[in-house]
């Protein structure tokens, strides 16, 4: 079969090899669709240090073809894949911290997304399948990942009915967390960016105002919009420490505020101490998601309350999945998703 993967960097590169082997309790899926996301591009960009590296893509939905002794998992089922499952033993998990799980990256999907048969693990088929609702299509499932990393900033700052809630970043994840900010009832999204046709498209689907970062001041922005106050919520969407603290700049007294971005090492912000302590900010970051998050993520696909439609600016047939790195890469439009064969 045929598989996806990062060669030197900047090059993705086709590899062929066995279809993957499973054993006991494991699950064989057939990829339907398969979201390219901004880690992968990251990847791509690193270059492969792996002698066998991982195939590309994480953000799975397929269908299950075969299964292991053991596995409860039905055959035909179309599942959403969870890129990786907390342990639910070790430390974090036991605080509740399922995503700072010493042992979550010990199983994942096998080769990776992009590839013609997936592997799951044990443990990975206990935990983190989940069947896709009947009407919602593959394609808007396999954002379910996404969706539900935004889920978990949602829940770690509390976005709760009637708040302000600010998304500094005007990407794929920035219109997300702005969709999913309405989603938990939040009154006004605002978006901030620097890409003109990015932000029309959030406030065209995702954002009640939108605000051009170099056209406006955007504290000033915000505090007019809330008699003064700031937002409830700041969440920053975008890998910058300048950008982060021009959001910063608008949060309210008693506000939260999220690093949702994954930023480079050594990414640092000189914070104003004494409004954190004088203001009583709450300081919040997510990283990644855990099933419960996953699950809520695909309620909120289907139930219509978060809709990823205007978001998928392109899809490219497995063939053609380079192109689809591509189109991120080069941030062509919003979100690239693979299409395979049998979706
Ligand atoms: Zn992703
Ligand atoms: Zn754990």
């Amino acid at each position: 079969m045929k598989a996806l993967k990062v060669g030197d960097p900047g090059q993705v590169i086709w590899v062929e090899q066995d279809d993957p082997q499973f054993g006991p309790g494991e699950v064989l899926l057939q990829p339907l669709v398969c979201g390219v996301c901004a880690s992968d591009i990251k990847a791509v960009r690193r270059g492969n240090r792996d002698a066998n590296p991982w195939a590309l893509g994480h953000e799975l939905v397929g269908r299950i073809i075969a299964t292991g002794d053991g596995a409860q998992n039905p055959i035909g089922q179309r599942v959403v894949a969870a890129p990786y499952v907390p342990c639910g033993t070790c430390y974090f998990c036991v605080h509740q911290q399922p995503t700072l799980c010493q042992h979550l990256f010990e199983q994942g999907l096998d080769p990776g997304g992009l590839a013609e048969r997936v592997r799951i693990p044990r443990l990975l088929a206990e935990r983190g399948l989940f069947p896709v609702p009947t009407l919602l299509p593959s394609e808007a499932a396999a954002l379910a990942e996404p969706v539900a990393c935004c889920v978990q900033a949602a829940e770690a700052c509390g976005i709760a009915a009637g708040d302000t809630v600010l998304v500094v970043g005007d990407g794929p994840m920035g219109l997300l967390n702005a969709a999913v900010a309405r989603a938990h009832g939040a009154a006004l999204v605002i978006v901030a960016g620097l890409t003109p046709r990015r932000l029309e498209l959030a406030a065209a689907h995702y954002a009640d105002v939108i605000v051009h970062v170099e056209q406006e001041n955007l504290a000033q922005r915000v505090k007019g919009l809330t008699d003064g106050r700031g937002a409830d919520v700041v969440l920053a969407a975008v890998p910058s420490a300048e950008a982060t603290l021009n959001g910063l700049g608008a949060l309210r007294r008693g506000g939260a505020f999220n690093a949702f971005a994954g930023t480079a090492e050594g990414t640092t912000l000189p914070l104003d101490l004494r409004r954190l302590h004088y203001d009583e900010w709450r300081i919040t970051g997510s990283f990644g998601v855990a099933p419960h998050h996953l699950r809520k993520a695909l309620e909120l696909l289907s139930s219509g309350h978060v809709d990823v439609s205007p978001l998928i600016t392109g899809r490219f047939p497995f063939a053609d999945a380079p192109l689809a790195v591509e189109h991120m890469a080069k941030q062509v439009g919003m979100k690239a998703v693979v299409m395979f064969e049998s979706a």
